[in-house]
Formats: structure tokens, sequence, C-alpha cells
């Protein structure tokens, strides 16, 4: 039977560049779900891919079935887990109590770790990790979500695999197709997201981000300006803008890797360890650690805590497709880390130094970091389920 109909429809929980999240109830055990309308293809393709390879781990979220629409806009529905609150508010609460402690912050890290550990072993590459991505149960459990933008990470000598070529290794997967128009997501008149065109495989080059960036993306950020004291993470939308331009801001700046900003196209996994590194500086401090504006503004931030990217600091970098077009003057005295994580630990601050070098080489890998004395030492992790966790 048609999917849809396995499910009653509660309402909508949110909606991003590509897609409109329902909450939505399994008629048949009152099971709590979301259902993920995706409007791309190739979106869909990915998430579909990623959290099947991945289905079974712990701390990623649980696919229970997908159908592709049959028309040809192509959209795909997911019934995930539902999963009730996200590290954002995790940390939006945090600010109010002040702090979350020392063991709060080692056991979401860990449940990270596992989850990014768990995508990096079937050669996932998350690519968007950020606090609103990382999905709460009532119970404490965190889960990687949002796999749209993931990748397969060739750097680890995998081959791709194709959602038709997975397929047959879950047999009892269930695969159903929208019988008609008239199904039950199509009648809450969800606002499709803007005619989205988009080529993530271009992993965006600054050049032909920073104009539309500044044009279109720009203001957003604006809005959401840290420093005012209120933000939210905002995925920039790829698409066409209004000049008629395609553009590649995908993803989330301010957690974006270096050589992702310097226009690298043959990056690997090591992208969302740069990007745990900026969410566990956020968790310490409870702010962003580079809140950029802009593509140039989100590199000279990094570049004046770290200083300028050289060939002493990453051998080889002048290589990077977009390495030549940007010249930052040289930056005397870097601001370091340890002055961005004021009264932090010395194994917090090494940690976070462990995660964010430029060399995407030396950056720790999840299990090194899960394996770091920094979760070893006292205040050791709490349980899961002490975990505090927004309502
Ligand atoms: P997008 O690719 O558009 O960013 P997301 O997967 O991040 O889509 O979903 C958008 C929003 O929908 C999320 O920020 C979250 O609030 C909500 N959401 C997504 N998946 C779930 C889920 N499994 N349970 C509860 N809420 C979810």
């Amino acid at each position: 039977a048609d999917i849809t109909g396995r499910y009653d429809i509660l309402g909508r929980i949110g909606s991003g560049a590509y897609a409109d999240v329902y909450r939505g109830r399994r008629r048949s055990d009152g099971l709590d779900v979301a259902l993920k309308e995706i409007h791309d293809y190739q979106s869909s393709a990915r998430e579909i891919e990623a959290l099947l390879a991945l289905r079974g781990a712990p701390n990623v979220v649980d696919l229970l079935e997908y159908c592709w629409a049959e028309d040809e806009d192509e959209d795909a529905v997911l019934v995930l887990e539902f999963l009730p609150a996200d590290l954002a508010a995790v940390i939006r609460d945090a600010k109010k109590a002040g702090a979350i402690a020392v063991g709060e912050v080692k056991q979401w890290m860990i449940q990270i770790l596992r989850g990014l550990e768990a995508c990096h072993r079937s050669s996932v590459v998350h690519r968007d990790l950020k606090p609103s991505n990382l999905l709460i149960s009532a119970d404490g459990i965190l889960k990687l979500a949002d796999f749209g933008q993931n990748g397969t990470c060739w750097t680890v000598g995998l081959e791709q695999q194709t959602v038709q070529e997975l397929m047959p290794q879950h047999q009892n997967f269930r695969e159903t197709r929208f019988a008609n128009e008239d199904d039950t997501l199509r009648e809450l008149d969800s606002p499709r997201a803007k005619n989205a065109m988009y080529d993530t495989d271009n992993e965006m080059s600054l050049q032909d981000c920073d104009a539309s960036c500044l044009a279109t993306c720009g203001t957003g950020d604006v809005e959401d300006d840290p420093l005012k004291g209120s933000y939210s993470y905002k995925a920039e939308e790829g698409g066409a803008d209004e000049y008629g331009a395609l553009t590649s801001c995908v993803g989330t700046r301010w957690f974006r890797a270096p050589e992702l900003l310097y226009g690298s196209t043959d990056y690997g996994q090591e992208i969302d360890l740069w990007s745990l590194g900026c969410l566990f500086a956020e968790l310490l401090n409870l702010e962003p650690l580079f809140p950029g504006t802009s593509d140039i503004d989100q590199l000279g931030r990094i570049i004046s805590v770290l200083g300028n990217l050289t060939e002493e600091a990453w051998p080889g970098c002048s290589n990077l497709p977009d390495y030549s077009k940007i010249f930052f003057n040289k930056i005397e005295n870097p601001i370091g880390l340890e002055a961005c994580l004021p009264n932090r630990s010395a194994s917090e601050v090494n940690l976070v130094k462990r995660l964010l070098c430029y060399n995407p080489a030396n950056r720790a890998t999840a299990t090194e970091t899960l394996h770091d004395r920094y979760f070893a030492e006292e205040p050791l992790p709490v349980p899961v389920n002490s975990l505090r966790v927004p309502s």
C-alpha cells in the first residue's frame, strides 16, 4: 500500500533548502516518526544511500522506510525515527544556565564521534556537520542526521555504490511508490523549496561562490549575526540566484574546512573533523568559533587565529584550486586557539588543536579522537541517561 497511508501526519516540523519535514505517527503501533520529503533527486539519492549504508549504527538516525514519488519532479519521502531535540537546543539552553558541564560535553562528543566513526568506516563523508544536524532522543541518544550533502569518500579506496547496488543487500527494506497525487503529504500544501539546481560534486569554488554569497547569502548571515546574541544555523541554499548564476554554496560556512574554502575537490573525511573541532569549541564556549559572514571572511577569521596558510603549515596547499586567487596579508601575531578558549583545560585546548589543523593529514581521525586522553580524565563522561535533553 501507499507509504503515507501507514502514517498520520501531525504537522510540519522543519523545512530546508531541499526538504520539508513532517511529524507523523505510524498507524499500526503509534510510533513517532519524521517524514522527510526531499525535492531534489541528487539529495534524496545521497541521503538514502548513506542511511542504508549506515543502518544499525547507534549514533546515526534510523531510516525506517522510504519511497520515490512517481511524478517527474522525483521527490522522495524518507520515514525516519522521530528525534525531538538537537544539539543547537542544548547550546541554547546551556547559554541560559551558563555552561554545559564538562562530563556532559564529553558524552555529547563521544556520541558524535561514534556516529562519525561509523560514517567514515562506511566511506560516507557527512560534509555538513553542525549542531542542528545532531538530533537527540528523549533519553539523550545523539544521532547524526541530514545526509543530503554527504559524499562518498574516495580517499579510502572504496568504490561508490549506488542506491540500486545497495538495495539487494537490504531485501527486507520496503520501497514503495506513491499511488497517486492525492497522498497525505501533498495535502499539507508544502511550499516548495526554491527551484533547486545545484551540483555539489563540483564543490563550491570561491570564485563562483563569492559574488553570489555577497549578493544573496550574505544578507541571511547578517541577520544571524552571533554578535547580536541570537543566531540560527542556516545552510546556504545552493541554486540559481537572482542573476541566474549557478552557485554551489552548499553546507554551512562556519563549520567548513579550509581546503573547501580554497576550492578543493579531492577532499576527504577530514573535512568532518574540522567541523567537529569547530563544534567542540562551540560546546565549550557556547558561541560559534568562526562565524564568517562570507567565504572570504570565513578564511580571514581562521587565518587570524591559526596564522596564514603556508607550505610550511601544509605542504602542497599552494596547489589548492583557489590558493593563488585569495591573498591575505601576513598575520604577524596569530591569536592562537588557546586565546579562543579562555579558562579551558589543557586537554580541551589540545583536542581542539588536534582537530583544527590546516593539513588534513594531521587532523586526528574519529577513532583517534575517541582515544584522546581528554575522555579518560576526570570529570568522566556522564552516562547518556543523565544528559539534560531540551524539552
Ligand atoms: P535539510 O536537509 O533541509 O536541512 P534536515 O534533515 O536537517 O533537512 O531537517 C530539517 C529539520 O527537520 C531539522 O532541523 C529538524 O528540526 C527536523 N528534523 C529532521 N529530521 C528529523 C527527525 N528524524 N526527527 C525530528 N525532527 C527532524
